[in-house]
């Protein structure tokens, strides 16, 4: 048996090919390019019940990851968290069989420590030596993590307002790193620049491949963990849209190597953004299958907080598919979810977990999520890494006072 069982990249636009053994970025025509498996083939030596001996990581799917060779793998020990049911928020809500599936206690603190890995693992493999990234804070801190322990050298751009828990893991890392009086598009074109004058590797969201196939482990997790029987809904904080993309290929492959039966019906996937940035919303009301650039976005879901998104068209397809939607929240109102989230259940969610919270909770209300159906929430990280969002007032004392 391969240890992949990865066969070459295509462009989903116009359907040109690419090889996986050298790096490619975007296709010619601007498109983000896909990875494709020999899934036929990989059907006849694999079955899922082989998974029940591996280690609880990512790379329990190695067949279905790019990485073909296992020396080259990057790994802190990512994948397999905790699907966890909410049945105090659920019943608050009217949803009875609510879930969360919790990146909140994956490695760096969100679940771009996915797409870091394989990414990563991927670069190694294919020789890279200094990559380069802008980033609204998170994945800039997985990447660089990732590449330190990978040996490699990294340049990260970063919005000077974006969370300083990042910038400064980003900061111990070792990368070289620059914080931008600006947005994340801002960043993107100075990382652009530094791309084409210095021959660094770009690992910019979806200009190189293999992000989107450590992310899209979190649909087969959670498809292994629900015993390949697949939810009703599954709600995604949205920002570059990669999860999203990710996790609908992921169910996708499945369905094409029999480990989900053909008959079941695909998730309707739900794709949450703040009022504050919300492009792919604006689009999918219009039945649009592009987005336009989103003017003066902002949120304190700071990694939702993506204009314009290079795979838009992905993401619109991904729910068009399904029958699913996008919804955009409030701000004030996701902090108030946040807090009814750590008194129903005791977790302490992200702000763009919070936000796909609520907006299962506005689904529900209009009906558009019904009571008996099954509903997957993806908390994309933990609380812990925005302690700047929480503002409670909070009594003092002085010695030998009696409370
Ligand atoms: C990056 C990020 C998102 C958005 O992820 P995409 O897959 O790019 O849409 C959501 N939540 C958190 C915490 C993030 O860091
Ligand atoms: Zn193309």
């Amino acid at each position: 048996m391969k240890y992949s069982y990865v066969s070459h990249l295509y462009c989903p636009k116009c359907s040109k090919t690419y090889s996986a053994e050298e790096e490619n970025h975007l296709c010619t025509c601007g498109s983000p390019l896909l990875v494709e498996y020999n899934l036929d083939e990989l059907a006849v030596h694999f079955t899922p019940d082989v998974l029940k001996q591996r280690a609880p990581d990512l790379w329990r799917y190695h067949e279905l990851l790019p990485v073909q060779h296992k020396e080259n793998v990057v790994s802190l020990g990512e994948g397999m968290t905790p699907l966890v049911d909410f049945p105090s928020l659920g019943e608050d809500m009217g949803i009875p069989r609510l879930l969360m599936k919790d990146e909140g206690v994956i490695p760096t603190g969100a679940f771009k420590a996915r797409g870091a890995a394989v990414g990563v693992s991927k670069a190694k493999e294919l020789g890279v030596k200094e990559l380069a990234m802008p980033t609204n804070g998170n994945a800039g801190a997985a990447w660089s993590l990732y590449a330190a322990r990978a040996q490699m050298s990294s340049t990260i751009i970063m919005p000077i307002d974006a969370p300083s828990i990042t910038r400064n893991e980003c900061a111990l890392s070792g990368a070289n790193l620059f914080l931008v009086n600006g947005l994340i598009s801002d960043a993107g074109k100075i990382v652009a620049e530094a791309v084409k004058e210095k021959g660094l590797y770009d690992v910019s969201t979806l200009k190189e491949p293999y992000r989107i196939e450590g992310k899209k482990t979190m649909g087969i997790e959670l498809a292994e963990q629900l015993n390949w029987q697949l939810p009703d809904v599954i709600l995604y904080p949205t920002g570059g849209g990669v999860g999203l993309i990710g996790i609908y290929k992921a169910l996708q492959e499945l369905k094409q190597l029999g480990w989900i039966s053909a008959e079941q019906k695909m998730p309707r996937l739900a794709a949450v953004q703040s009022e504050g940035c919300a492009p792919i919303v604006d689009a999918w009301k219009k039945g649009e299958k592009e987005s336009s650039f989103f003017e003066n976005s902002e949120t304190i879901a700071f990694g939702i907080n993506v204009p314009k998104a290079i795979g838009d068209f992905l993401v619109l397809d991904a729910i068009y598919e399904t029958n699913g939607c996008a919804i955009a929240v409030k701000d004030e109102e996701l902090l108030e979810e946040q807090e009814r989230i750590a008194r129903f259940e005791g977790s302490f969610v992200c702000p763009e977990g919070a936000a796909a919270f609520l907006a299962a909770r506005k689904l529900r209300e209009d009906g558009w999520i019904k009571e008996e159906e099954q509903v997957v929430v993806l908390n994309t990280g933990a609380g812990i890494k925005y302690p700047d969002t929480v503002d409670i007032e909070v009594p003092t004392l002085e010695p030998g006072d009696s409370i």
